[in-house]
Parts: structure tokens; sequence; C-alpha cells
């Protein structure tokens, strides 16, 4: 079963950039454009891992690493910060935030993988090679 990944993002850009690495890695992926809207999909679909924008036009990112850490249904799906602001100290904001993990924009392909796979099994995914 191909694991799947939902990624809040509202930049339309970075939404198509991370697609097009999730799905050559084979991985199915869920998409929401904000705060509120990515809370409700990770409630109903339960993905395998969760990549989350900060600047969201709603709640931000923090504000929604809070709550899926709060929901014990949802506290052990990892989830990780996927942010433009790399400046000093972010990091550990994400990180005491509640994130598993942190990922600088632009995003690598590699550093996504290897992040990914940290995670997830490898074999949960059908990898296109
Ligand atoms: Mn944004």
């Amino acid at each position: 079963m191909l694991a799947r990944i939902l990624y809040i993002e509202d930049n339309l850009l970075n939404m198509r950039l991370v697609r097009k690495i999730l799905v050559s890695m084979g991985y199915a992926m869920l998409e929401a454009m904000d705060g509120t809207s990515g809370l409700q999909l990770a409630a109903q679909e339960m993905p395998d891992l969760i990549l989350v924008d900060i600047n969201l036009p709603d709640i931000d990112g923090l504000e929604v690493v809070k709550r899926l850490k709060e929901d014990h249904r949802l506290m052990n799906i990892p989830a990780v910060a996927l942010t433009s602001n790399a400046m000093h100290g972010d990091r550990e904001r994400c990180l005491a935030a509640g994130f598993d993990s942190y990922l600088a924009k632009p995003v690598a392909r590699v550093e996504l993988k290897n992040t990914i796979e940290h995670f997830l099994k490898p074999n949960h995914a059908h990898v296109a090679v």
C-alpha cells in the first residue's frame, strides 16, 4: 500500500515542486492550502506523514502542529516543517512547537527523501527507479 503524505501549503509553486518529488518517489499525496482545512483533512484521512508550511493564510504552521500534537489520534503522525524563514533560531522554534523535523525551502529532493524515509519504512513506497 502506498504511504500517503499530506502537504499543507498555500504557495502553488511549492506545492507543485513537492508534488513532483513525492509522486516520483511513489507516494500518494494529499493537499491542503490552509491550516484549518489541513487539520480537517488530517483527521479524515490519517496520512502517514504531514509536511507543513509555516506561513499559511489562516493559522500558522506552528499552531497547526500544536493542534496535531494535542489530538491523541494525530499526535503520532510525523510532522515536518517546511519553511523559507531560514533565520537563526527557526529550527529550534519549529521543534519546540512540536514538529518532528524541519526542512528549509527550497527543499532539495534528496533532503526530502531522506527525511521521509527516516520516518517511514522505505518499503512503504513503490520506489520508481
Ligand atoms: Mn506559505
